[in-house]
């Protein structure tokens, strides 16, 4: 993310928290920061260990509380995946995510043809459908290499 993106999201989070007469407080925007720093898509517990570094003692629930306050004003986005920990993301454009199997590393993918995959009609469940993210999953270029797995495709 450029520096000018992470100042106008910071300006944005100033704005907001003046508008819906939130405490600017240094815990808040530690959080914020911390996450628009980090492309890996940090859980909570990361976020919480990064903000140690910053503000000793800052408790887990204040963190958790902190990212869902974030979530919940627009500031950053929550990518949830089965069976996993809650993960938290900068990118609020739509995109799609590579999840590794083994190391848990989520990359973000912003590919046309993925948004463009048809969707079975699921009108007959009485659902309406917000919106669609593709996730794939497999194994990462970095733990490809280090099982000596190729997880390059040879030839196209
Ligand atoms: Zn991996
Ligand atoms: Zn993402």
């Amino acid at each position: 993310m450029a520096d000018e993106d992470v100042r106008a999201r910071l300006a944005l989070f100033e704005k907001l928290c003046r508008e819906h007469r939130i405490a600017c407080t240094k815990q808040r925007r530690a959080v914020l920061e911390i996450v628009l720093a980090r492309d890996d898509h940090p859980s909570a517990d990361d976020v919480h260990d990064a903000a140690l570094l910053q503000i000793p003692g800052i408790s887990r629930t204040t963190v958790y509380r902190t990212l869902d306050t974030l979530v919940r004003m627009g500031l950053i986005t929550k990518a949830c995946h089965p069976g996993r920990a809650v993960r938290y993301d900068r990118n609020l454009a739509p995109h799609h995510h590579l999840v590794c199997l083994a190391c848990n590393v989520v990359i973000d993918v912003e590919g046309l043809e993925l948004g463009a995959i048809p969707l079975p009609d699921v009108s007959g469940f009485g659902f309406v459908v917000a919106d669609a993210r593709v996730q794939l999953r497999g194994i990462c270029r970095e733990c490809g290499r280090s099982t000596g797995q190729d997880s390059e495709p040879a030839h196209r």
